[in-house]
């Protein structure tokens, strides 16, 4: 029999792998956060994907994290700031052989992942698709992309990869997981928090030459600094492509922000910061960044971590 898919957190990715895993006949299983949640979720009758604006319903079955079904393979598809807790909790569900994927953007959610589950294989990813909720759950596939899956700690691909070509994820597995998600956090720092403090679309930093330029030299300075020189070539010339070919698009955390929703700055700039202040790598601009963002989200009453 295939193994279950547990797929922790209905949110916007968390819906798009479980809906697009059931299309495919696979075995899923949603967590839901609490039994007010489950029943909320029985009473629509199931997850709603739109794509190219046709809404199709999956009636993927649910429970919460306290059901006894034991756990062999986990997709992680809360936001960083959650998945550390969310997964303490399955820790006595996970079978000796579990793997987690874990689908958090940043760094550092990852380590304090797997560090609460030491018997169990974490994949990380690193995902360019798009997706956003336009209701409870109800999810809209706004941007197709690619994932990327590793394991920095054995370059064995899981066998799964299979279910995933089957299912229509697109998908490639890569030893250097760790270089594509430094990569895609140095492009996230230079890039996002400008985005919110000028209030701007990502084309909107082309007025913000200097600061950008600047940004990415300390950018590049922590990357080699930490062992990361692959994710640090030609960043600043990558930084201004991405400001170029996606100038109508507001950043993740302009959205956030903007919505009134918590960041995931702790695992992004501010994951960096503390990274070079460990290596003792002077980055005072990014730390003058921190700073103001910090400052913005306080004044907005946003949580600051
Ligand atoms: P999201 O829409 O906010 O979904 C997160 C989900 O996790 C929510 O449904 C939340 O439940 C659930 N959750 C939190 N704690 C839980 C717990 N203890 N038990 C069960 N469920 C729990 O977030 P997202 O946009 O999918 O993002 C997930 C991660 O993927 C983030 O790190 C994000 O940066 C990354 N990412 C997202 C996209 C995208 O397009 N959305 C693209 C690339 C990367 P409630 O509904 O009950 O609050």
């Amino acid at each position: 029999m295939a193994t279950l898919w547990h797929v922790l957190g209905a949110g916007s990715l968390g819906s798009l792998w479980a809906a697009r895993l059931a299309r495919a006949g696979l075995p899923v299983r949603l967590i839901l956060r609490d039994a007010e949640r489950l029943a909320a979720y029985e009473a629509s009758g199931g997850l709603t994907l739109v794509e190219h604006g046709q809404p199709q319903l999956f009636e993927v079955c649910a429970q919460t994290w306290d059901a006894d079904e034991p756990i062999e393979r986990l997709l992680v598809a809360c936001k960083a700031y959650d998945a550390e807790s969310a997964v303490s909790q399955l820790a006595p569900r996970l079978q000796p052989n579990a793997e987690l994927i874990l689908l958090q953007n940043g760094l550092g959610s990852q380590d304090a992942v797997a560090a609460k589950v030491p018997q169990a294989r974490c994949i990380f990813a690193s995902s360019t698709e798009g997706a956003f909720r336009d209701g409870d759950w109800r999810v809209v596939f706004a941007g197709h992309g690619y994932t990327w899956l590793g394991d920095a700690s054995d370059p064995t691909p899981p066998a799964w990869l299979d279910e995933l070509q089957s299912a229509g994820i697109p998908h490639q597995w890569t030893p250097d997981i760790l270089t594509r998600l430094w990569r895609k956090l140095a492009l996230n720092c230079a890039i996002n928090p400008l985005t919110v403090l000028h209030d701007c679309r990502n084309g909107g930093l082309q007025a913000h030459n200097c600061e950008i330029a600047m940004l990415c030299a300390e950018l590049t300075d922590v990357l080699n600094r930490c062992g990361q020189p692959a994710a640090a070539e030609a960043l600043h010339t990558e930084v201004e492509r991405v400001i170029h070919a996606t100038a109508a698009n507001y950043s993740s955390m302009y959205q956030d922000v903007a919505h009134n929703r918590r960041t995931e700055i702790s695992y992004l700039l501010g994951h960096v910061c503390a990274v070079a202040a460990r290596h003792q790598c002077p980055t005072p601009y990014l730390t003058q960044l921190q700073t103001r963002l910090v400052g913005h989200l306080q004044s907005r009453g946003l949580p600051t971590d």
